[in-house]
């Protein structure tokens, strides 16, 4: 279905170039008030074990019941991945035993998953786009949470995140180097955050990847793959993947070969290391679940939730570049996170007019706004400048009340003390001068005061720019700079 992604990078080997292919497995955890199978809070940072129902405990006898809303939210994530609905999908038994596991196995689908093929558009260095096939999607339970920090000679339990559900999104091998896998991730959180399905937080362990990785001489079949589990961030999943890509090229030019494995990476040390070798390799038993029934979708359901769906980043950038005349590069910096995306909304919509405006806004939010939040650390909702100021301070620059460099200064103004953009210009007389006899008049006094200036710029018209800067300052930033300009072209005769 997708053509993988171009290769974008070769690694130069010590015999030559080489390159990395990558899939990953994506554990999201589903956002829903309540657990997979059981009504118990997925609240986190509760005491331990608070939040744990007879069915999440494994208590003999105590039956599973679907939570209809994580099925939704799982049907949303594959409408937001352009993919297959299936509409009759079964959950499997995978057995294995961990202590953190009281049921002794998890709930998930493993023959016939709720979601089938899809993709991803992600944004490549100098603004191009490339698409990653997405396998398949299912839904599965999360397993408790092991404490060895609490008593020096016993390890506890805690089984509050004991049947959450999650979603794991099982890329295809269409990725080509690290920072292609990084995109894809932030652009997969990027529209699980947009429909709400999942919060994304990776600190939380609440997305978090699985990294498969092999390495080949381009044009060759693929290599063999090992898996690094559970990583955590996205600089981490850069490193490890092309920590992991150099290791196996070291074996591989030495003559060695890669066995499959199941690799760990250690962020302190920078590297990954073995888990456990393919023969170690657990044999889940997989067998459907007896105590549910297959999962039946109605295509009405699909329906409604495709109709109820927000616009997603994608058709938010299109729509951004076509009416406001954004670079694709702007435009995606603004769809990035929803709450960025609807500020800049909020801005367009403040203003007088958008058609001319809407460019400016975003120069301004990007610029300015995002500029300042970075600066400060601080979060768009805590932006000390509202939307509406935005706007307000745009219209002025936009109609030509001020120019754009007082409008640095009323936006300082506005960020520290508050207020209204338009009667702060009053008030303080920041508004731009556009009286011709006023200009003209400190146009005549600089002209007269350096007559040596005057016939080297006749000479040479370039160095008129340093009448422009006089003018300018002396009218404290407020002269109007296309009438300084004609102005000035008129009198020295240029
Ligand atoms: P399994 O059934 O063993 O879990 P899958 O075929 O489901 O294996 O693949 C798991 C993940 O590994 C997928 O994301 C897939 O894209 C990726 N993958 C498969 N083969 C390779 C390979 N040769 N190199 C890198 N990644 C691979
Ligand atoms: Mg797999």
């Amino acid at each position: 279905m997708n053509a993988p992604v171009k290769p974008s990078k070769l690694i130069k080997g010590a015999t030559g170039d080489w390159e990395m292919v990558i899939g990953l497995e994506i554990h999201a955890q589903v956002t829903s008030k309540a657990k997979l199978f059981s009504g118990s809070s997925t609240a986190f940072g509760g005491a331990p074990n608070t939040h744990v129902s007879l069915v999440d405990a494994a208590m003999p006898g105590m039956l599973p019941v679907i939570n209809e809303e994580c099925v939704r939210q799982a049907v949303r994530t594959g409408l937001g991945l352009n993919a297959q609905i299936n509409l009759r999908s079964t959950f499997d038994r995978k057995n294995y035993f961990y202590p953190d596991l009281p049921q002794g196995y998890q709930i998930s689908q493993y023959k016939s998953p709720i979601v089938g093929e899809g993709e991803v558009t992600i944004e490549l260095d100098g603004g191009e786009t490339a698409t990653v096939g997405i396998e398949r999607l299912h839904l599965e339970q999360d397993a408790g949470k092991l404490v060895h920090d609490r008593n020096p000679s016993s390890t506890s339990v805690d089984l509050n995140r004991s049947g959450v559900a999650l979603m794991e999104i099982v890329s295809k091998p269409d990725m080509r180097s690290s920072e292609q896998a990084q995109a894809y991730v932030s652009k997969l959180r990027t529209i699980l955050r947009y429909l709400g399905t999942c919060d994304g937080d990776m600190e939380k362990g609440n997305l978090r990847a699985d990294c498969n990785v092999s390495v080949r001489r381009p044009g060759e079949p693929f290599g063999t793959r090992c898996e690094i589990k559970n990583v955590n961030s996205i600089r981490f999943i850069g490193q490890a993947i092309d920590y992991e890509a150099r290791r196996q090229i070291g074996i591989l030019e030495d003559g060695g070969s890669i066995e499959q494995e199941t690799r760990l990476y250690d962020p302190n040390k920078g590297e990954t290391r073995s888990m456990r070798s393919k023969e170690e390799a657990h044999d889940y038993r997989y067998f459907p679940d007896p105590d549910l029934l297959p999962l039946e979708l109605s295509e009405a359901l699909v329906e409604e939730l495709k109709a109820s769906l927000p616009e997603l980043p994608d058709d938010k950038k299109a729509r951004f570049v076509s009416a406001f005349g954004l670079s694709d590069y702007d435009a995606a910096v603004l769809v990035a996170e929803r709450e960025s995306a609807e500020f800049y909304e909020a801005v367009i919509d403040g203003l007088k007019d958008k058609a001319r405006d809407g460019k400016l806004a975003a120069n301004w939010v990007i610029n300015e706004l995002f500029g300042r939040l970075n600066k400060e650390g601080q979060d768009i909702a805590a932006s000390p400048v509202s939307a509406a100021q935005m706007s307000h301070i745009i219209d002025l620059i936009g109609e030509g009340t001020i120019s754009g460099k007082i409008a640095k200064d009323l936006f300082e103004i506005v960020w520290t003390e508050g207020g209204d953009p338009r009667v702060l210009v009053e008030e303080r007389g920041m508004k731009q001068v556009t009286d011709m006899g006023a200009i003209e008049k400190v146009v005549d006094d600089i002209i007269a005061a350096n007559p040596d200036k005057v016939a080297q710029a006749q000479a040479k018209p370039a160095l008129m720019g340093w009448f422009v800067g006089q003018v300018m300052k002396s009218s404290g930033g407020k002269a109007n700079p296309q009438a300084v300009n004609e102005l000035l072209k008129t009198k020295l005769g240029l």
